[in-house]
């Protein structure tokens, strides 16, 4: 038998094309202090992706130095959408087009192949619950906080009393989809952004990878035709547009502003609803350079209508060690689960 104090959980990180990982001890130290990129095979589906998952464990392990038999749960994270206990969305999702996943139980599927527990979380949740835990520190489990993570998609989570909302299907923090005012955000002349989801003038349809591709950006190279980045093909220029915000060009700001002001909108609502105490922002926006990061977030704040009661208190943070996060938070989920 393993002693209390040499008791270990692993978090996995599952993404559409690697995974990472990091091994939590039971001082609450992280072991793991570098990025692990193993091959997910996601897209071979889930008997492969499972294997993999499995892989990356035993693999951070072995570098590490820690034997198997210390582990005694695992938490992993994937993209959504999926539910609370990790069942992947009978619709599909972006990152599991393949017809084996639909409705898949990839949590059920990885506690099989390995023998330990699973705790599942969506990705936007385990880095929501790594952020809090990694600045709130002793406070965690008293306090609440709400963060949005512009990716591919628009992402994220809601934490309170140190724990992931998940809601009675799983589907809570899903801020994407969160219809927002969108007055005051877009010029009078620029089309209602459309999302992926359907819903017009929702967050994600701004404040993502995609809205740019499909929104912004055909918008502003309209106004700015002359504009470098008119004679890339669309979803290049989008990759590229925060490389020129980050060195202040005019087209590039007026749009990142606009995201900027869409997660105002969206924190505007957390506000009035179950008024955090932190506010993060994470993502590849805000991980470019730290000037920029520190704009986008002072932008963020700007748009955020708070009261004064609240402004006084409130924070607003960037997501720390966004790289990490997930695999960080996952690890984090499985050792309060053990607590419970
Ligand atoms: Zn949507």
């Amino acid at each position: 038998m393993v002693s209390p104090s040499e008791r270990v959980v692993v978090g996995i990180d599952n993404g559409a094309t690697k995974n990472n990982a990091t091994v939590l001890d039971a001082a609450g130290r992280f072991l793991v202090d570098r990025m692990y990129e193993i091959p997910s095979r996601v897209a071979e589906g889930p008997a492969s992706a499972i294997d993999s998952m499995a892989e990356t464990m035993e693999l951070v392990l072995r570098d590490i130095g820690v034997e198997r038999e210390r582990v005694v749960a695992v938490g992993l994270d994937t993209p959504g959408p999926a539910s609370a206990d990790g069942v992947i969305s009978v619709k599909g999702a972006t990152n599991f087009a393949q017809p084996g996943w639909w409705g898949f139980d990839v949590r059920a599927g990885l506690e099989e192949r390995i023998g330990l527990p699973v705790v599942y979380n969506n990705d936007g949740n385990a880095a929501a619950l790594y952020a809090h835990h990694v600045l709130l520190g002793a406070d965690a489990m008293t306090s609440s906080s709400v963060s949005a993570i512009v990716g591919t998609g628009l992402g994220g989570g809601v934490i309170e009393s140190g724990q992931v909302v998940r809601g009675a299907t799983g589907m809570a923090g899903e801020l994407g989809h969160v219809r927002i005012a969108t007055d005051g955000i877009l010029a009078d002349d620029q089309p209602m952004p459309i999302c992926g989801c359907g819903n017009a003038g929702d967050v994600e349809s701004i404040a993502s990878l995609t809205g740019i591709v499909r929104n912004l950006l055909p918008y502003w190279l309209g106004r700015y035709p002359e504009h470098p980045l008119a004679a890339l093909p669309l979803a290049d220029a989008a990759k590229a547009v925060r490389g020129y915000g980050v060195d202040g060009d005019e087209m590039a700001l007026a749009l990142f502003d606009q995201q900027a002001a869409a997660l105002g909108r969206l924190f505007t609502i957390a506000a009035n609803y179950s008024d955090p105490a932190v506010y993060f922002v994470g993502g590849g926006v805000v991980e470019a350079a730290s000037h920029f990061g520190e704009w986008f977030l002072e932008r963020v704040r700007v748009h955020t209508q708070l009261r004064e009661e609240q402004a006084a208190i409130a924070r607003f943070v960037l997501v720390p060690d966004r790289d990490m996060a997930g695999a960080r938070g996952s690890a984090l989920a499985a050792a309060a689960a053990l607590t419970r």
